[in-house]
């Protein structure tokens, strides 16, 4: 078996230029994670509030933690001091929830918005047309303490790399929409979150800027 840091290095070393890698630790015990750390990784992503705030006071206060999971609004409050990227917000709600919260604390969140592009019903996410309007309806420019820094999304779980291809051109492409429209000029809009250990590959030929990693670094994950 390989070490956390000979497959950090592998996966470094397949990424495209300018690609940054999110190494999701969820479920891995602070201790592995720490070995990845010791390997130079900064940017680690979760999918649960509890374990978030658990590891977090564990490790190195340098660790940028991503929350990538479905955040419910009642777990906001905890979540927020920790974060440094919400990478799933999925519904406008949500979205001046952690406005709120961040204002109350007096801090300002980075965040991206989730895409559902997938075919599997279970995957959170605002539809393409959803998040346009959202964006272009001008109601994010009242929200002072949240950052919109881009889109985020997943495709469906499938050995189709044609229709996985066209999830995340269509992931792109909204992003490009916003970027080249609503969000024009504002520089901090520039991620693109997309690709897993099975198709990071296939997301950085459709223009990924950001790719979230566990399987390839971590292995299998026991639930
Ligand atoms: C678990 C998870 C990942 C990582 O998946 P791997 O297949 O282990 O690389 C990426 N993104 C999200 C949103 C996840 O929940």
């Amino acid at each position: 078996m390989l070490s956390v840091a000979e497959n950090i290095k592998s996966v470094r070393d397949s990424l495209f230029p300018g690609v940054s890698l999110v190494a999701v630790s969820k479920f891995h015990p602070a201790a592995i994670i720490r070995e990845a750390y010791d390997a130079g990784q900064i940017l680690f992503g979760e999918s649960r509030v509890q374990e978030l705030v658990k590891k977090e006071p564990l490790l190195p206060s340098e660790i940028k933690w991503h929350f990538i999971g479905h955040l419910q609004t009642n777990k906001v409050r905890q979540l927020v001091p920790s974060v440094a990227l919400i990478q799933s917000i999925d519904s406008e709600k949500l979205l001046r929830m952690v406005d709120r919260e961040s204002e109350r604390i007096g801090r300002v969140t980075d965040v991206l918005l989730q895409l559902h592009v997938a075919l599997e019903t279970t995957k959170f996410g605002f539809t393409c047309d959803e998040c346009e309007a959202l964006v272009d309806s001008g109601v994010i420019d009242s929200l002072h303490n949240v950052r919109i820094c881009g889109v985020m999304g997943m495709a469906t779980n499938t050995d189709n790399d044609a229709e996985i291809h066209k999830e995340f051109r269509e992931i792109r492409r909204v992003f490009d929409y916003l970027s080249s429209g609503a969000m024009a000029g504002k520089d901090y809009f520039r991620t693109v979150s997309m690709g897993m250990s099975e198709d990071y590959r296939i997301a950085m030929e459709e223009g990924s800027t950001m790719v979230r990693i566990g399987t390839s670094i971590f292995g299998e994950r026991e639930y």
